[in-house]
């Protein structure tokens, strides 16, 4: 399921590729994409429209078009936006690679270079909206809250946002109302990280444990960004190839393997309905949490080769 990582992966891929195009023809084969929007209004919308810049909030990919509006996209479970054609250097980008990928084609972007952009979704939950200027900044701010990569993310803020919580910190990581962007995937690696259960109350933490928080964000975020995102499952980045953070998992899908903090098998526990793998003894729960604690042991950020 695409995160903040794989969607910044398909954003940054996308911009030089498509900046400046016009958008000259638009198929969309599922009506679901654009609900509750009929697909006819969006097709009239953004059809001959320029893209003028490409940019992400939150998990939402958006392309603004030259006459103020955007066009949002959300890749849900199991979306994938892809750059497909030839390029004008003649140089072939992305070639579906079954008649599979068409049956699970749901939009097509035809842009005035010969290219296109091909949001694919077997599961059909992603979707897309096309917002007037004006109304991008509200549609936005009532579904996300801080955008972590961006100076917004500061301790006092975390704690501020998570006072009075007594949702677990997993689930608060999850609802991108407090913090945008983060899935399953970076809130367990964030967690561990920073040393806190992931069924500690939010409300429970110190500046301290929101310093930890914040720094283990940034950083399991920017090394999945540093690897062009993970690749468990449908996830393709905008060029139709896998990520390579899924090598570099500290606690994430690794039930049962050693902790690379303490040694000690890997836990794997359900909260609000998500699988959460977290280290047993060096994820301690708040309340038992030693006052002293051992920074120069926190794990080093690796970094992938390439
Ligand atoms: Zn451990």
């Amino acid at each position: 399921v695409p995160e903040l990582p794989e969607v910044e992966t398909i954003c940054r891929q996308l911009e030089p590729e498509v900046l400046g195009r016009r958008i000259k023809r638009v198929e969309i084969h599922d009506p679901r994409w654009t609900r509750p929007a009929p697909p006819v209004s969006v097709v009239a919308g953004i059809e001959g429209r320029r893209i003028e810049s490409v940019g992400r909030r939150g998990k939402y990919i958006l392309l603004a078009l030259d006459d103020g509006s955007a066009l949002l996209m959300h890749l849900r479970m199991t979306g994938n936006l892809v750059v497909g054609g030839d390029r004008l250097g003649g140089e072939r980008l992305y070639e579906p690679e079954s008649s599979a990928e068409d049956r699970h084609l749901r939009a097509e972007l035809h842009l005035d270079d010969g290219r296109s952009l091909r949001f694919t979704d077997p599961r059909r939950f992603g979707h897309a909206a096309l917002l007037g200027s004006g109304e991008l900044g509200p549609y936005l701010d009532e579904r996300l809250g801080i955008e972590p990569l961006s100076g917004e993310l500061t301790p006092a803020h975390l704690l501020g946002v998570a006072a009075g919580r007594t949702a677990p910190l997993k689930s608060f990581l999850l609802d991108q109302r407090n913090v945008a962007g983060i899935g399953n995937i970076y809130a367990d690696e964030a967690l561990h990280r920073s040393r806190l259960h992931p069924l500690s109350p939010a409300g429970s933490m110190r500046i301290e444990h929101a310093e930890d928080l914040c720094e283990g964000i940034v950083d399991a975020l920017e090394l999945g960004i540093h690897n062009g995102g993970s690749s468990i499952d449908d996830y393709r980045d905008a060029r139709g190839e896998q990520g390579s953070m899924q090598h570099e998992f500290l606690v994430h899908t690794r039930e049962g393997e050693e902790c690379p903090r303490c040694g000690e098998p890997i836990s794997r526990i359900v909260v609000s309905g998500r699988s959460t793998s977290s280290g047993p003894s060096c994820q301690g729960r708040l309340r038992r949490r030693p006052k002293r604690r051992r920074r120069a042991a926190a794990p080093r950020r690796r970094e992938a080769g390439g």
